[in-house]
């Protein structure tokens, strides 16, 4: 993974079809499981400085998760907010939450969270969303409230010259 992401091509591009071709493949998902699957973006989209496959791949994983750990019923929300020097994209959702305990360590290869649920996985997903948008200079990181819900969120810069050290 790490050769991958150094070998990264990074260009100025538009988010859009990254960020909506992401959610829609959890369209049918969401209508079996009903929850409401909201999609909230700038108009115009403000372009960003990285790569569109590795954005779709990324919210992929994010939204898998949401998906997995949001009850039926519940609301998934993706969603982009144009902040001074970046994009703000998160996904947030209505699930279960994650414990003050368990959140500092969620992003840890093989970590899971109370595997007694059954839930499949591998515990790899946000460890590889982390590898990645460090990789890319981005910042990503989680909010939670046990039992009302959690928010992932990662930056995009707009230009070459911000983004943060990796
Ligand atoms: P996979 O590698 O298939 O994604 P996974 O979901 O177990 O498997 P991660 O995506 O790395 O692995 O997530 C790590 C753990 O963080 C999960 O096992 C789960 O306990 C917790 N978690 C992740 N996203 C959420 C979420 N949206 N709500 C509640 N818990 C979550």
């Amino acid at each position: 993974l790490q050769s991958g992401t150094a070998a990264m091509s990074r260009n100025i591009f538009d988010p859009y079809n990254a960020i909506a071709d992401a959610t829609e493949q959890f369209i049918s998902q969401a209508e079996d499981k009903q929850i409401a699957l909201e999609l909230e973006l700038p108009d115009p989209m403000p372009k960003v400085f990285g790569n569109p496959d590795r954005v779709e791949q990324i919210l992929v994983i994010l939204i898998d998760n949401a998906m997995k750990y949001t009850p039926t019923g519940g609301t998934v929300c993706v969603r982009a907010v144009e902040k001074p020097e970046w994009l703000e994209v998160s996904v947030s959702d209505t699930g279960v939450g994650i414990s003050t305990q368990d959140l500092p360590h969620v992003f840890e290869r093989f970590y899971k969270v109370n595997k007694a649920r059954g839930k499949t996985g591998t515990g790899l997903g946000l460890a590889i969303a982390y590898e990645v948008m460090s990789g890319l200079g981005e910042k990503i990181w989680a909010d939670s409230e046990p039992g009302k819900g959690s928010r992932f969120a990662f930056t995009l810069h707009y230009t070459q010259e911000q983004p943060p050290e990796a």
